[in-house]
Protein backbone atom coordinates (compact mmCIF):
# COMPACT_ATOMS: atom_id res chain seq x y z
CA UNK A 1 0.00 0.00 0.00
CA UNK A 2 1.14 3.31 -0.65
CA UNK A 3 0.12 6.73 -1.37
CA UNK A 4 -0.40 8.73 -4.83
CA UNK A 5 -1.19 11.99 -5.98
CA UNK A 6 -2.73 11.87 -9.15
CA UNK A 7 -3.44 14.73 -11.09
CA UNK A 8 -5.46 15.38 -14.29
CA UNK A 9 -5.55 17.87 -16.90
CA UNK A 10 -8.11 20.36 -18.63
CA UNK A 11 -8.24 17.64 -21.36
CA UNK A 12 -9.31 14.52 -19.08
CA UNK A 13 -12.38 16.82 -17.63
CA UNK A 14 -13.11 18.32 -20.35
CA UNK A 15 -16.91 16.81 -19.38
CA UNK A 16 -18.84 14.68 -17.09
CA UNK A 17 -18.21 11.70 -19.27
CA UNK A 18 -14.37 12.08 -18.90
CA UNK A 19 -14.77 13.45 -15.21
CA UNK A 20 -16.48 9.72 -14.78
CA UNK A 21 -13.55 8.02 -16.27
CA UNK A 22 -11.18 10.09 -14.18
CA UNK A 23 -13.02 8.61 -11.53
CA UNK A 24 -12.68 5.19 -12.39
CA UNK A 25 -8.83 6.07 -12.63
CA UNK A 26 -9.00 6.32 -9.14
CA UNK A 27 -11.55 3.82 -8.30
CA UNK A 28 -8.19 1.37 -9.49
CA UNK A 29 -5.96 3.22 -7.44
CA UNK A 30 -8.50 3.29 -4.04
CA UNK A 31 -9.21 -0.40 -4.50
CA UNK A 32 -5.23 -1.33 -4.72
CA UNK A 33 -5.03 -0.02 -1.26
CA UNK A 34 -3.58 3.27 -1.77
CA UNK A 35 -4.17 6.74 -0.08
CA UNK A 36 -5.51 9.06 -2.67
CA UNK A 37 -5.57 12.40 -3.34
CA UNK A 38 -6.43 13.69 -6.64
CA UNK A 39 -5.71 17.25 -8.18
CA UNK A 40 -7.50 18.57 -11.13
CA UNK A 41 -7.05 21.58 -13.55
CA UNK A 42 -10.70 22.64 -15.03
CA UNK A 43 -12.23 21.53 -17.89
CA UNK A 44 -10.41 22.15 -21.23
CA UNK A 45 -10.48 25.72 -22.32
CA UNK A 46 -12.23 27.11 -19.19
CA UNK A 47 -9.59 28.97 -18.42
CA UNK A 48 -8.98 30.45 -20.99
CA UNK A 49 -12.43 31.74 -21.35
CA UNK A 50 -12.51 33.06 -17.94
CA UNK A 51 -9.15 35.45 -18.66
CA UNK A 52 -10.96 36.46 -22.05
CA UNK A 53 -14.18 37.50 -19.52
CA UNK A 54 -11.40 39.29 -17.21
CA UNK A 55 -9.93 41.48 -20.24
CA UNK A 56 -13.41 41.79 -21.68
CA UNK A 57 -14.41 43.09 -18.53
CA UNK A 58 -11.18 45.52 -18.09
CA UNK A 59 -8.12 45.77 -19.91
CA UNK A 60 -7.08 46.67 -16.79
CA UNK A 61 -7.93 44.96 -14.49
CA UNK A 62 -7.09 44.41 -10.69
CA UNK A 63 -4.97 41.33 -10.23
CA UNK A 64 -6.55 40.14 -7.15
CA UNK A 65 -9.78 39.87 -8.96
CA UNK A 66 -8.80 38.66 -11.81
CA UNK A 67 -7.66 35.60 -9.49
CA UNK A 68 -10.56 35.55 -8.08
CA UNK A 69 -12.42 34.60 -11.32
CA UNK A 70 -9.84 32.27 -13.04
CA UNK A 71 -9.54 30.04 -9.62
CA UNK A 72 -13.04 29.13 -10.23
CA UNK A 73 -12.76 26.84 -13.17
CA UNK A 74 -10.83 24.37 -10.71
CA UNK A 75 -13.64 24.97 -8.30
CA UNK A 76 -16.37 23.16 -10.44
CA UNK A 77 -13.79 20.63 -11.44
CA UNK A 78 -13.31 19.31 -7.81
CA UNK A 79 -17.03 19.49 -7.10
CA UNK A 80 -18.10 17.37 -9.58
CA UNK A 81 -15.21 14.62 -9.34
CA UNK A 82 -15.80 14.47 -5.67
CA UNK A 83 -19.81 14.14 -6.62
CA UNK A 84 -19.38 10.73 -8.97
CA UNK A 85 -16.63 9.19 -6.95
CA UNK A 86 -19.67 9.51 -4.31
CA UNK A 87 -21.58 8.06 -6.84
CA UNK A 88 -19.52 5.28 -7.24
CA UNK A 89 -19.42 4.33 -3.47
CA UNK A 90 -16.23 6.03 -2.71
CA UNK A 91 -15.66 8.16 0.22
CA UNK A 92 -13.97 11.38 -1.13
CA UNK A 93 -14.71 15.53 -0.57
CA UNK A 94 -12.97 18.33 -3.02
CA UNK A 95 -10.67 21.08 -1.15
CA UNK A 96 -10.05 24.56 -2.61
CA UNK A 97 -6.93 25.87 -1.75
CA UNK A 98 -7.66 27.69 1.02
CA UNK A 99 -9.64 25.29 2.81
CA UNK A 100 -6.21 23.08 3.40
CA UNK A 101 -4.46 25.69 2.81
CA UNK A 102 -1.83 25.87 0.04
CA UNK A 103 -0.30 29.17 1.09
CA UNK A 104 1.33 31.27 -1.39
CA UNK A 105 2.89 34.75 -1.78
CA UNK A 106 0.95 37.57 -2.90
CA UNK A 107 2.11 37.67 -6.63
CA UNK A 108 -0.82 37.34 -8.03
CA UNK A 109 -1.25 35.28 -11.23
CA UNK A 110 1.72 34.33 -10.61
CA UNK A 111 1.86 33.54 -7.22
CA UNK A 112 4.36 30.46 -5.50
CA UNK A 113 3.70 27.95 -3.04
CA UNK A 114 4.92 28.93 0.36
CA UNK A 115 3.54 25.98 2.73
CA UNK A 116 1.16 23.40 2.29
CA UNK A 117 -0.75 22.03 5.34
CA UNK A 118 -1.29 18.08 4.35
CA UNK A 119 -2.49 16.94 7.80
CA UNK A 120 -6.70 17.42 8.14
CA UNK A 121 -6.10 15.28 4.36
CA UNK A 122 -3.59 12.77 5.85
CA UNK A 123 -5.88 12.00 9.08
CA UNK A 124 -8.43 11.25 6.88
CA UNK A 125 -6.89 8.93 4.77
CA UNK A 126 -6.08 7.49 7.89
CA UNK A 127 -9.68 7.74 9.76
CA UNK A 128 -12.12 7.10 6.87
CA UNK A 129 -10.14 6.38 3.85
CA UNK A 130 -11.48 9.27 2.21
CA UNK A 131 -10.31 10.56 -1.40
CA UNK A 132 -8.84 14.10 -1.42
CA UNK A 133 -9.86 16.38 -4.43
CA UNK A 134 -8.01 19.23 -4.81
CA UNK A 135 -8.38 22.25 -7.02
CA UNK A 136 -5.49 22.88 -8.46
CA UNK A 137 -3.65 26.02 -9.60
CA UNK A 138 -5.46 28.19 -6.61
CA UNK A 139 -3.96 29.00 -3.11
CA UNK A 140 -4.54 31.94 -0.70
CA UNK A 141 -1.95 34.38 0.26
CA UNK A 142 -1.66 34.29 4.07
CA UNK A 143 -1.17 37.95 4.79
CA UNK A 144 -4.08 39.29 2.69
CA UNK A 145 -6.47 36.25 2.87
CA UNK A 146 -6.93 37.00 -1.05
CA UNK A 147 -7.27 33.31 -3.40
CA UNK A 148 -4.41 33.67 -5.78
CA UNK A 149 -3.12 31.30 -8.83
CA UNK A 150 0.40 29.97 -9.68
CA UNK A 151 0.42 30.75 -13.62
CA UNK A 152 -0.62 29.33 -16.86
CA UNK A 153 -0.28 25.75 -16.58
CA UNK A 154 -0.31 25.70 -12.68
CA UNK A 155 -1.90 22.54 -11.61
CA UNK A 156 1.19 20.58 -12.44
CA UNK A 157 3.00 22.45 -9.90
CA UNK A 158 -0.25 22.18 -7.67
CA UNK A 159 0.03 18.21 -7.68
CA UNK A 160 3.94 17.97 -7.02
CA UNK A 161 3.69 20.73 -4.03
CA UNK A 162 1.12 18.57 -2.95
CA UNK A 163 3.00 15.11 -3.44
CA UNK A 164 5.80 16.49 -1.31
CA UNK A 165 3.99 17.80 1.22
CA UNK A 166 1.69 14.41 1.72
CA UNK A 167 5.03 12.65 1.51
CA UNK A 168 3.10 10.49 -1.11
CA UNK A 169 5.37 7.98 -2.93
CA UNK A 170 4.75 8.91 -6.65
CA UNK A 171 2.90 11.91 -7.97
CA UNK A 172 1.38 10.69 -11.27
CA UNK A 173 0.24 13.65 -14.00
CA UNK A 174 -2.26 12.21 -16.08
CA UNK A 175 -2.62 13.67 -19.69
CA UNK A 176 -3.39 13.73 -23.21
CA UNK A 177 -0.08 12.70 -24.28
CA UNK A 178 1.27 9.40 -23.06
CA UNK A 179 4.71 10.40 -21.88
CA UNK A 180 7.61 12.48 -22.42
CA UNK A 181 9.23 11.84 -26.22
CA UNK A 182 12.79 13.02 -27.66
CA UNK A 183 11.18 15.70 -29.52
CA UNK A 184 7.54 16.62 -30.50
CA UNK A 185 5.83 13.27 -32.11
CA UNK A 186 3.80 15.60 -34.58
CA UNK A 187 6.65 17.04 -35.64
CA UNK A 188 9.00 13.92 -36.02
CA UNK A 189 6.95 10.93 -36.35
CA UNK A 190 10.06 8.93 -35.55
CA UNK A 191 10.08 10.41 -31.82
CA UNK A 192 10.21 7.98 -29.23
CA UNK A 193 8.60 7.72 -25.61
CA UNK A 194 11.45 8.09 -22.92
CA UNK A 195 10.86 5.39 -20.35
CA UNK A 196 12.90 7.56 -17.73
CA UNK A 197 14.21 11.20 -17.89
CA UNK A 198 16.43 12.90 -14.90
CA UNK A 199 15.14 16.34 -13.60
CA UNK A 200 17.66 18.36 -15.04
CA UNK A 201 17.09 17.37 -18.45
CA UNK A 202 13.05 17.61 -17.92
CA UNK A 203 13.88 20.81 -16.93
CA UNK A 204 15.68 22.15 -19.72
CA UNK A 205 13.47 20.61 -22.33
CA UNK A 206 10.30 22.17 -20.52
CA UNK A 207 12.27 25.62 -20.05
CA UNK A 208 12.72 25.21 -24.17
CA UNK A 209 9.80 24.38 -25.26
CA UNK A 210 8.22 21.12 -24.59
CA UNK A 211 4.63 21.72 -23.47
CA UNK A 212 4.60 18.72 -21.60
CA UNK A 213 4.70 20.01 -17.64
CA UNK A 214 4.95 23.16 -15.96
CA UNK A 215 8.50 24.09 -15.59
CA UNK A 216 7.71 25.07 -12.24
CA UNK A 217 6.41 21.63 -10.88
CA UNK A 218 9.74 20.10 -12.58
CA UNK A 219 11.70 22.13 -9.99
CA UNK A 220 10.09 21.22 -7.17
CA UNK A 221 10.06 17.82 -8.21
CA UNK A 222 13.47 18.14 -8.52
CA UNK A 223 14.10 19.87 -4.99
CA UNK A 224 11.70 17.59 -3.40
CA UNK A 225 12.97 14.39 -5.28
CA UNK A 226 9.58 13.32 -5.97
CA UNK A 227 9.34 11.09 -8.67
CA UNK A 228 7.05 12.20 -11.26
CA UNK A 229 5.33 9.84 -13.64
CA UNK A 230 3.62 11.53 -16.76
CA UNK A 231 0.88 9.00 -18.40
CA UNK A 232 -1.83 9.03 -21.11
CA UNK A 233 -5.37 9.65 -18.95
CA UNK A 234 -7.18 7.85 -22.17
CA UNK A 235 -6.06 4.34 -21.19
CA UNK A 236 -9.15 2.19 -20.35
CA UNK A 237 -9.04 2.30 -16.49
CA UNK A 238 -9.83 -1.06 -16.32
CA UNK A 239 -6.91 -2.18 -18.39
CA UNK A 240 -4.21 -1.11 -16.30
CA UNK A 241 -2.80 -3.15 -13.99
CA UNK A 242 -2.18 -1.41 -10.54
CA UNK A 243 0.86 -3.09 -9.39
CA UNK A 244 1.99 -3.10 -13.10
CA UNK A 245 4.38 -0.77 -15.29
CA UNK A 246 1.86 1.44 -17.21
CA UNK A 247 3.28 3.16 -20.23
CA UNK A 248 4.50 6.73 -19.06
CA UNK A 249 7.55 8.87 -18.26
CA UNK A 250 9.24 8.65 -14.99
CA UNK A 251 11.04 11.73 -14.11
CA UNK A 252 13.50 10.98 -11.31
CA UNK A 253 16.94 11.77 -10.03
CA UNK A 254 19.89 10.93 -12.29
CA UNK A 255 21.20 8.31 -9.88
CA UNK A 256 18.04 6.16 -10.58
CA UNK A 257 18.47 6.22 -14.82
CA UNK A 258 21.07 3.55 -16.15
CA UNK A 259 21.40 3.66 -19.85
CA UNK A 260 22.11 7.60 -20.66
CA UNK A 261 22.27 8.91 -24.21
CA UNK A 262 24.54 11.95 -24.48
CA UNK A 263 21.45 13.92 -26.19
CA UNK A 264 18.39 13.16 -24.28
CA UNK A 265 16.21 15.38 -26.36
CA UNK A 266 15.29 17.94 -28.71
CA UNK A 267 12.55 21.05 -27.74
CA UNK A 268 12.04 24.23 -30.42
CA UNK A 269 9.87 27.10 -29.96
CA UNK A 270 8.51 30.28 -31.54
CA UNK A 271 8.42 32.33 -29.13
CA UNK A 272 10.89 34.37 -29.70
CA UNK A 273 12.14 37.57 -31.53
CA UNK A 274 15.49 38.74 -32.68
CA UNK A 275 16.65 42.35 -32.46
CA UNK A 276 20.49 43.52 -33.79
CA UNK A 277 22.14 46.57 -33.24
CA UNK A 278 23.80 47.72 -35.97
CA UNK A 279 27.15 49.54 -35.70
CA UNK A 280 27.41 50.34 -31.74
CA UNK A 281 29.99 52.11 -30.59
CA UNK A 282 32.73 49.28 -29.21
CA UNK A 283 33.43 50.59 -25.66
CA UNK A 284 32.82 50.27 -22.17
CA UNK A 285 29.44 50.56 -20.88
CA UNK A 286 26.97 49.97 -23.89
CA UNK A 287 26.00 46.42 -23.09
CA UNK A 288 25.02 47.99 -19.69
CA UNK A 289 23.23 50.62 -21.48
CA UNK A 290 21.20 48.54 -23.57
CA UNK A 291 20.43 45.62 -21.35
CA UNK A 292 19.98 47.94 -18.50
CA UNK A 293 16.69 49.55 -19.79
CA UNK A 294 15.15 46.20 -21.00
CA UNK A 295 15.93 44.73 -17.71
CA UNK A 296 13.89 47.95 -15.97
CA UNK A 297 11.01 47.33 -17.96
CA UNK A 298 11.22 43.29 -17.02
CA UNK A 299 12.13 42.23 -20.32
CA UNK A 300 13.74 38.46 -20.53
CA UNK A 301 16.60 38.59 -22.66
CA UNK A 302 17.70 34.98 -23.82
CA UNK A 303 20.62 34.83 -26.42
CA UNK A 304 23.58 37.37 -26.90
CA UNK A 305 26.09 37.62 -30.07
CA UNK A 306 28.36 40.29 -30.02
CA UNK A 307 30.58 40.60 -33.12
CA UNK A 308 34.07 41.34 -32.19
CA UNK A 309 35.07 45.24 -33.94
CA UNK A 310 36.67 44.75 -37.15
CA UNK A 311 38.09 48.28 -36.50
CA UNK A 312 38.08 48.69 -33.03
CA UNK A 313 35.29 51.42 -33.08
CA UNK A 314 31.90 49.88 -34.37
CA UNK A 315 30.30 46.36 -33.74
CA UNK A 316 27.08 44.49 -33.70
CA UNK A 317 25.00 42.84 -31.28
CA UNK A 318 22.30 40.56 -31.78
CA UNK A 319 19.91 39.13 -28.58
CA UNK A 320 16.37 37.52 -28.29
CA UNK A 321 13.73 38.51 -26.32
CA UNK A 322 9.99 36.37 -25.96
CA UNK A 323 8.07 37.56 -28.95
CA UNK A 324 5.16 38.77 -26.69
CA UNK A 325 7.45 41.64 -25.67
CA UNK A 326 8.92 42.47 -28.86
CA UNK A 327 6.95 45.35 -29.49
CA UNK A 328 8.21 46.91 -25.88
CA UNK A 329 11.49 45.50 -26.23
CA UNK A 330 12.14 47.97 -29.39
CA UNK A 331 10.40 50.50 -27.91
CA UNK A 332 12.36 51.01 -25.03
CA UNK A 333 15.68 50.25 -27.05
CA UNK A 334 14.50 53.39 -29.28
CA UNK A 335 14.30 55.94 -26.17
CA UNK A 336 17.60 54.58 -25.10
CA UNK A 337 19.10 55.29 -28.69
CA UNK A 338 20.76 57.93 -27.74
CA UNK A 339 22.94 56.67 -24.92
CA UNK A 340 23.58 53.42 -26.69
CA UNK A 341 24.66 55.04 -30.01
CA UNK A 342 23.86 52.68 -32.79
CA UNK A 343 23.31 53.09 -35.96
CA UNK A 344 20.70 50.98 -37.01
CA UNK A 345 18.22 48.13 -35.46
CA UNK A 346 17.23 45.17 -37.17
CA UNK A 347 15.08 42.70 -36.28
CA UNK A 348 13.11 39.58 -36.68
CA UNK A 349 10.15 37.67 -35.56
CA UNK A 350 9.89 34.88 -37.89
CA UNK A 351 12.76 32.83 -35.90
CA UNK A 352 12.60 29.76 -34.19
CA UNK A 353 15.44 28.37 -31.34
CA UNK A 354 16.06 24.87 -31.76
CA UNK A 355 17.63 23.55 -28.27
CA UNK A 356 19.26 20.29 -27.90
CA UNK A 357 19.25 19.00 -24.42
CA UNK A 358 21.50 15.88 -22.57
CA UNK A 359 22.94 15.95 -19.14
CA UNK A 360 25.58 13.34 -21.02
CA UNK A 361 26.52 16.53 -22.56
CA UNK A 362 28.59 17.20 -19.48
CA UNK A 363 31.15 14.75 -20.17
CA UNK A 364 31.09 14.59 -23.64
CA UNK A 365 33.26 17.11 -26.21
CA UNK A 366 31.99 17.86 -29.74
CA UNK A 367 28.12 17.48 -29.18
CA UNK A 368 27.88 21.02 -30.79
CA UNK A 369 30.05 20.72 -33.26
CA UNK A 370 28.58 18.10 -34.75
CA UNK A 371 25.11 19.89 -35.03
CA UNK A 372 26.81 22.82 -36.59
CA UNK A 373 28.24 20.98 -39.67
CA UNK A 374 24.69 19.00 -39.93
CA UNK A 375 22.90 22.09 -40.07
CA UNK A 376 25.35 23.54 -42.59
CA UNK A 377 24.92 20.78 -45.15
CA UNK A 378 21.60 21.30 -44.69
CA UNK A 379 21.82 25.09 -46.13
CA UNK A 380 20.35 25.83 -42.37
CA UNK A 381 21.82 29.32 -41.30
CA UNK A 382 22.68 30.00 -37.95
CA UNK A 383 21.77 33.56 -36.46
CA UNK A 384 22.54 33.30 -32.66
CA UNK A 385 24.11 30.39 -30.23
CA UNK A 386 24.28 30.01 -26.79
CA UNK A 387 25.13 27.20 -24.66
CA UNK A 388 25.31 25.62 -21.38
CA UNK A 389 26.68 22.90 -19.21
CA UNK A 390 23.90 20.48 -20.53
CA UNK A 391 22.49 22.02 -23.54
CA UNK A 392 22.74 23.92 -26.24
CA UNK A 393 20.81 26.94 -28.30
CA UNK A 394 20.59 27.55 -32.12
CA UNK A 395 18.42 30.68 -33.49
CA UNK A 396 17.21 30.38 -37.01
CA UNK A 397 14.98 31.18 -39.48
CA UNK A 398 11.03 29.66 -38.48
CA UNK A 399 10.75 27.95 -41.50
CA UNK A 400 13.56 25.46 -41.22
CA UNK A 401 12.52 24.75 -37.59
CA UNK A 402 11.18 20.86 -38.50
CA UNK A 403 14.34 20.56 -41.13
CA UNK A 404 16.57 21.44 -38.36
CA UNK A 405 14.64 18.96 -35.56
CA UNK A 406 14.91 15.98 -37.56
CA UNK A 407 17.99 16.36 -38.71
CA UNK A 408 19.10 16.45 -35.17
CA UNK A 409 17.04 13.86 -33.40
CA UNK A 410 18.46 11.63 -36.49
CA UNK A 411 22.12 12.97 -35.86
CA UNK A 412 22.18 11.85 -31.87
CA UNK A 413 20.40 8.83 -32.51
CA UNK A 414 17.26 9.43 -31.37
CA UNK A 415 14.70 8.10 -34.34
CA UNK A 416 12.82 5.34 -33.25
CA UNK A 417 13.71 2.35 -34.82
N1 LIG B 1 -6.55 25.69 -15.60
C1 LIG B 1 -5.27 26.36 -15.51
C2 LIG B 1 -4.76 26.71 -16.89
O1 LIG B 1 -5.42 26.42 -17.87
C3 LIG B 1 -4.27 25.56 -14.75
C4 LIG B 1 -3.90 24.25 -15.38
O2 LIG B 1 -4.65 23.69 -16.17
O3 LIG B 1 -2.84 23.73 -15.07
O4 LIG B 1 -3.73 27.30 -17.02
MG1 LIG C 1 -1.26 21.47 -18.41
Amino acid sequence: MGRLVMKFGGTSVANIDRIRNVARHVKREVDAGHDVAVVVSAMAGKTNELVDWCRDASPMHDAREYDAVVASGEQVTSGLLAIVLQGMGIQARSWQGWQIPIKTSDAHASARILEIDGSEIVHRFKDRKEVAVIAGFQGINPQTNRITTLGRGGSDTSAVAIAAALRADRCDIYTDVDGVYTTDPRVVPKARRLDKIAFEDMLELASLGAKVLQVRSVELGMVHNMPVFVRSSFDKPEDIDPHGTPPGTLICSEEEIMESHVVTGIAFTKDEAQISLRQIEDKPGVAAAIFGPLADANINVDMIVQNVSEDGKTTDLTFTVPAADYNRARETIAAAKAKIGYARLDSATDVSKVSVIGSGMRSHAGVAAKAFKALSERNINIRAITTSEIKFSVLIDAAYTELAVRTLHTLYGLDQA
